[in-house]
């Protein structure tokens, strides 16, 4: 996989556009996060105006939160451009939606499932292993210098998307050209993998045994079935909801093939992660977009209305085709 020129146009709004509205999806990963971060470190470059937008809530990477805005006042959307990172689905911009809607629109993305209609300029690639090595494509077409900030945001983009180079696949073994480039310019890879691994509190630790020790497996374990609760998110507050430490504990167990971890929102609509084995073939993505989620082959996601037991049974059947 390499990556695709950029088009002209596309990279003409960096010359038209003055001022942008930079935004990516709510519940931001570090990978939204840090593309945000890495097209603010671009247009700096370029001495453009921007603002940051992100509905929140902020569980991760909780440190930068305080760069990013619920609401651009007027004048910071008057002519400017809204670039969308690590998103194309327009709900998923969850409450600033309704505040950037009428702007011009590019979008930076990896997920394919998006909306066909939202956006006016698009750069997505699905096969990127993460969106930040697709904003690092404007740096090069640019010209633009990458700052040491710029090279360790992008690489940890890249770090969280991919459990740590864990997921990249064969195909996108060229990928790591991009990121020795990272390196090169400041990236640490020791630094961001205690970043990613190594900043856990007690709680969390105790909130994700908790979620394994209600697990349900079944179909032979599988396929495990996690639930977290109103109980246990008042029981570990300071705990973050990192489902990426469950899914390693439950995804290392050798028979399990695919996960649904069903999270608590308000008793009325549930939101689902779902997770499949690296070289299995459960399309955990395909799942999603028939609940109009997204996401990738073995990682995807989506919300679903109804009370808790009756979305389970829903989701499970889904799988059946695969188990
Ligand atoms: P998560 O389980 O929230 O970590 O999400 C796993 C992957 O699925 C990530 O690439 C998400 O961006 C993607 N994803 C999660 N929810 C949705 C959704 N509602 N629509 C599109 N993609 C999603
Ligand atoms: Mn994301
Ligand atoms: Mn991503």
């Amino acid at each position: 996989m390499f990556f695709p020129k950029i088009d002209d146009n596309i990279l003409k709004l960096f010359d038209t556009y003055d001022k942008f509205v930079i935004i990516g999806h709510e519940n931001p990963d570090g990978d939204c996060i840090s593309s945000s971060i890495g097209v603010s470190e671009l247009l700096k470059k370029l001495n453009k105006k921007y603002v940051l937008l992100n509905a929140g809530p902020f569980t991760k990477e909780k440190d930068l939160e305080y760069l990013f805005k619920k609401e651009p006042n007027d004048n910071e959307k008057k002519d400017a451009l809204l670039i969308v990172v690590d998103c194309s689905t327009s709900a998923r911009l969850g409450s600033c939606y309704k505040y950037v809607k009428d702007m011009p629109t590019l979008i930076i993305d990896h997920h394919e499932s998006g909306d066909k209609s939202f956006g006016d300029y698009k750069y997505i690639l699905g096969d990127s292993p993460s969106t930040t090595l697709l904003v690092l494509q404007f740096f090069k077409a640019l010209n633009v210098e990458i700052s040491e900030e710029a090279a360790k945001a992008l690489f940890f983009g890249f770090s969280t998307d991919t459990g740590f180079f864990r997921f990249l696949n064969k195909e996108q073994s060229h990928v790591l050209n991009d990121v020795y480039l990272l390196v090169e310019k400041g990236a640490v890879i020791s630094d961001t993998y205690d970043k990613m691994f190594n900043q856990n509190n007690k709680e969390q630790k105790l909130y994700v045994a908790s979620l394994i020790k209600k697990a349900q497996f079944i179909n032979d374990d599988k396929l495990v079935i996690v639930r977290d609760s109103k109980y246990l998110l008042n029981k570990y507050k300071s705990a973050n909801r990192d489902s990426d430490a469950l899914f390693d504990q439950l995804l290392s167990i050798k028979s399990v093939q695919a996960i649904i971890l069903c999270k608590y929102i308000n008793g009325k609509e549930n939101v689902f992660s779902l997770r499949s084995k690296n070289n299995s073939n459960i399309d955990v993505g395909k799942i999603a977009q028939s609940f109009n989620g997204g996401g990738h082959f073995h990682a995807a996601g989506f919300k679903l209305k109804g009370t808790e037991k009756q979305n389970i049974e829903i989701v499970k059947s889904k799988f059946k085709e695969y188990l």
